[in-house]
């Protein structure tokens, strides 16, 4: 049976192929795709492949079927590794985190939502009125995240542009009580510019083609979205294949089930329209000084802002310095005005986006936790995070971005063979290391102290005096010139198929990224002049002062230089791997079959390259050269003992330990198992569907 499962579908364990070869494993991985098979293990890692159609394998009875049981009960599925994680968490008392990776449009948001779904579907049977609320308001938080934080790429026309860790707590019953979402660098660039083919946050779109007559009217927006400078230079906006306009809808339903006030919702709906008219407004020179060109846009703003119009103007055009003795107000250039209205545009959305973030968070967290009266409060954590991008243009975000998807890959070197090894010492099993590509100096290369490319970028922002990125790369080849994975113009000989010019390339583990270099101090050093947070903090919109705490401060008072963004996000990605390390991991790889986003095709070599730098391959190894599944003695006894005579309906043998010997004899599996101090080793997946066979027979 298990035999014609296989032939038709492939095998459901990479483990299981007859040989581990580039094209055993890619033609397995083809075949369960065509089939609709599209989640395959290896061990306990889930490898799923985007269908890029609706498969008819997320519905009640599935959840149903998968709930309690092992992995190797049922046919591969998220369901599974998502009960694991209940199950270690619930059983157990242990930490978990589920942990989705692979590169932009391969699946992992999808693939977020499909876990939480089936963990909200297991829990509450009976029907908490506060779990059902948690549950409620985790799930709907998904739909405004990506309202402003999704947008549509050139490679995925739903792509999250932050990236996202959520915990999920649960009392001992095992019930989702509250959760915690942490968020990581937003790609704010995105609001003032956007590629060819691309589109700005969904939020905008949503707004101008759902809301009503009546709220565009009042804050003097026009439907049309080509109208606004911010909104048209990816892409004419309106996509055929993306409702903006019941998203709307359904966005603001979820916003009010999460708690947000009426008013709170307006202030969110007034800031995206203040961002509209500000990419509109224009400098131009009269009498020798910078000058708004439309004063009506300003109006405008001050009304949206709940401030007045010569505020805006003033935050706009002049900028108050203290020279030490006196405070001035110094007029802009019109360079100046135009980086500074920019700079306003991006910071308000960002801030909108944390906001938001936080309201969601204030209502999930999780109030008078007494573990004396409710006992251990256990944690899930999902993790769905931008996944590697490589794009016709690199820059600043998707530098961050592809370090961020180092660190994972190191994190899952480290786990997956750490664990394994530990767990066979711990046992007393002899175990022979396997080799991988160790991307630790990729990671090194970026964020180490002194030498890494952070580093050097900091100090370039830290300079007084006018430092130049050009400077930057200048300084990158003196002191990188020599690393393995760095190279630019002065060492094309490293390369000669292209020229550098402003630009240097990372030798990624998942593939070479050229990155330009232009517009890497700016975005580093994240400057809002501070006549902005006044402007802000001023406001007499209690929701947009509350955004903006820091504006209360006073000229003199404002000393201290605020962290770079490029260390800011080094410092939320070293808490997020520590956060990641102290959780026992579950691990879905997730890869995208095509660039075009077909349900057929199955693209050879794009699949091979994500399989080379997901370290698939070395993966399976690593799990043959180990066992592919272990289980506590008492257990497996409980499972298996009516197959064998000696421990049915219950053995009389010393120990739990010596009935599995029995089971195991019984069977003639002596030569691939393996007698560890807890718990048996089983080698091939092939020993124990025997015995599930057996047992199959036998009830
Ligand atoms: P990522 O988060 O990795 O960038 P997404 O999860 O946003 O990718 O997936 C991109 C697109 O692929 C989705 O919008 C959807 O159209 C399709 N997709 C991904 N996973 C599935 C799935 N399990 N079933 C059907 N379609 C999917
Ligand atoms: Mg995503």
């Amino acid at each position: 049976m298990a035999e014609q499962e296989d032939l038709e579908f492939g095998k459901a364990d990479f483990v299981l192929l007859d040989n581990i070869t580039t094209e055993d494993f890619l033609a397995n991985m083809k075949l369960r795709f065509e089939k609709g098979r599209i989640y395959t293990y290896i061990g306990e890692v889930v490898v799923s492949v985007n269908p890029y159609k609706q498969l008819n394998i997320y519905g009640p009875q599935v959840v149903e079927s998968y709930k309690g049981r092992e992995l190797y009960e049922r046919p591969p599925h998220l369901y599974a590794i998502a009960d694991a994680a209940y199950k270690a968490m619930k059983r157990r008392s242990k930490d978990t985190c589920i942990v989705i990776s692979g590169e932009s449009g391969a699946g992992k948001t999808e693939a977020s939502k499909l876990i939480m779904q089936y963990i909200a579907a297991i829990t509450n049977p009976s029907q908490r009125q506060e779990v059902e609320r948690v549950k409620n308001i985790l799930l709907k938080s998904n739909c405004v995240l990506e309202a402003f934080g999704n947008a549509k790429t050139n490679r995925n026309d739903n792509s999250s542009r932050f990236g996202k860790y959520m915990d999920i707590n649960f009392d001992f019953k095992g019930d989702p009580v509250g959760g915690h979402i942490n968020n990581y660098l937003l790609e704010k660039s995105r609001v003032i510019f956007q590629q060819p083919g691309e589109r700005n946050f969904h939020s905008f779109y949503q707004m101008l083609q759902g809301g009503q007559d009546q709220l565009l009217k009042s804050m003097r927006l026009q439907r049309d979205i080509s109208r606004y400078e911010y909104l048209r230079q990816g892409s004419t906006g309106k996509d055929p294949g993306i409702n903006d306009s019941g998203e709307f809808k359904n966005v603001a339903e979820a916003m009010k089930v999460i708690g947000f006030q009426a008013d709170e919702v307006q202030t969110v709906y007034r800031i995206l329209a203040c961002i509209l008219h500000l990419g509109d407004i224009k400098f131009g020179f009269e009498e020798e000084a910078v000058v708004i060109t439309d004063d009506r846009i300003v109006a405008v703003l001050g009304e949206l802002l709940s401030t007045s119009a010569e505020a805006v103007e003033k935050a706009l055009l002049y900028r108050t310095v203290s020279t030490g003795r006196d405070i001035i107000d110094k007029g802009h250039s019109a360079q100046e005005a135009g980086y500074g209205r920019d700079a306003l545009a991006k910071a308000i959305y960002e801030r909108l986006f944390c906001w938001i973030v936080s309201k969601i968070n204030s209502v999930i967290e999780v109030k008078d936790y007494d573990p004396r009266v409710h006992g251990k409060n256990t944690v899930i954590g999902v993790l769905d995070i931008y996944g590697f991008e490589i794009f016709d243009n690199n820059s600043f975000e998707q530098f961050c971005i592809n370090y961020c998807n180092e660190k994972l890959q190191q994190l899952f070197i480290e786990l997956v063979l750490k664990q394994e090894q530990e767990e066979y010492r711990n046992e007393g099993i002899t175990w022979h290391d396997i080799d991988y590509f160790n991307n630790k100096v990729i990671c090194d290369l970026v964020e180490q102290q002194h030498k890494g490319i952070i580093s050097i970028l900091d100090e370039a922002c830290m300079n007084v005096g006018r430092v130049t990125d050009t400077m930057f790369l200048d300084t990158m080849d003196t002191k990188l010139g020599r690393h393995d994975h760095y190279t630019s113009r002065k060492f094309a000989a490293k390369d000669k198929t292209m020229d550098f010019g402003r630009h240097f390339r990372i030798r990624h583990y998942a593939g070479d990224v050229t990155y330009s270099v232009d517009g890497f101090i700016d975005k580093n050093k994240d400057t809002l002049f501070q006549d902005f947070k006044r402007l802000m903090y001023n406001s007499t919109n209690h929701v947009l002062k509350e955004m903006w705490p820091e504006g209360k401060l006073s000229i003199t008072e404002v000393t201290k230089r605020p962290l770079t963004a490029a260390t800011l996000f080094k410092n939320s990605m070293i808490a997020l791997v520590e956060k990641l390390a102290s959780k026992e991991p579950y691990y879905v790889r997730c890869v995208k079959p095509n660039e075009i986003k077909s349900p057929v095709q199955f693209n050879q070599e794009r699949c091979l390259h994500q399989v080379g730098y997901l370290g698939l391959l070395e993966n399976v190894r690593v799990r043959r050269a180990g066992f592919a599944n272990r289980q506590l003695y008492t257990r497996f006894v409980q499972r298996y003992k009516m197959t064998c005579a000696f421990t049915w309906p219950n053995h009389m043998l010393p120990s739990d330990r010596d009935a599995a010997e029995k089971i195991v004899e019984q069977h003639g599996l002596q030569k691939d198992v393996a007698y560890g101090r807890t718990k048996i080793f089983i080698r091939t997946p092939r020993s124990l569907f025997m015995l599930e066979e057996a047992r199959t027979a036998m009830i």
